[in-house]
């Protein structure tokens, strides 16, 4: 059983068929099922929401300033983070949300001390606005906050995908999916798991994480109780 872990949504999580905006229902529903997996377990949860349902810097801020359209980006990942709080509470559990860029009237700054008195109170900690800082992505803030409030691992979701393949699966129906991998063979055999940047920390920290689908039935129960699921990268 682990006793505490920071969950990776992809923004496109609560999104319509699209992979656009924010849908109530399907935030609703991943709430849900959230909760239902941690509900009966000591599992302290930090979650770690992208934004790319609403904007993502490099591809949307085309003919921008490159660092203004990463700060639209990680605005984005706010409100996401503010859509999941709402959702969850609805599925009955006490959340914050906590931001990297400070604005007040909606969530509370990002402090590391006060994250970790709110995780061991129960409370899940959703973490929005990425590092606050251009040029990265939400994958490099999973795995800083993860590694900075002494996450045990990084639970990296996926939709679809229930884990890492030896090549595409979507496009090579022979894939083979890998159970198991250390940080640095995913880097040699360029498996596209997360970010780069992610991926470097979490080797050089030497910090597990599993890659799983989170919509398969009782996978992320199964993940806080300890068990196998998807694959798991580590040292
Ligand atoms: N972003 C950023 N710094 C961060 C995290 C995010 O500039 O530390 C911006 C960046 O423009 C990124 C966008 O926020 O494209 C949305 O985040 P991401 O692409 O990671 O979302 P996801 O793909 O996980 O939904």
């Amino acid at each position: 059983m682990f006793k505490r872990v920071l969950l990776k949504l992809s923004g496109e999580f609560l999104a319509n068929e699209n992979g656009f905006g924010i849908n109530p229902d399907t935030t609703a529903q991943l709430a849900r099922l959230i909760i239902g997996a941690l509900d009966g377990t000591d599992v302290e949860l930090a979650v770690v929401i992208g934004g790319g349902n609403l904007w993502r810097g490099a591809r949307n801020g085309q003919g921008m300033d490159p660092a203004t359209a990463d700060y639209i980006g990680m605005l984005g990942t706010v409100m996401n983070a503010m859509a999941l709080q709402d959702a969850m509470e609805t599925a009955g559990r006490p959340t914050r949300v906590m931001t990297a860029i400070q604005m007040h009237a909606v969530a509370e700054p990002y402090i590391r001390r006060r994250a970790m008195r709110h995780l061991e109170k129960g409370r899940v900690v959703i973490l929005g606005g990425g590092n606050g800082a251009p040029f990265f992505t939400t994958d490099t803030t999973a795995t800083l906050r993860a590694l900075e409030i002494g996450a045990e691992a990084v639970f990296y979701a996926k939709n679809m995908v229930d884990g890492v393949y030896d090549s595409d699966p979507r496009k090579n129906p022979d894939a083979r999916k890998l159970d198991q991998l250390t940080h640095l063979e995913v880097v040699e055999r360029r498996l596209e798991v997360m970010d780069a940047t992610a991926l470097t920390l979490c080797m050089d920290k030497n910090l597990p994480l599993v890659v799983f689908d989170i919509f398969q039935e009782d996978n992320l129960r199964r993940l806080f109780k300890g068990e196998r699921v998807g694959t798991l990268i580590q040292s």
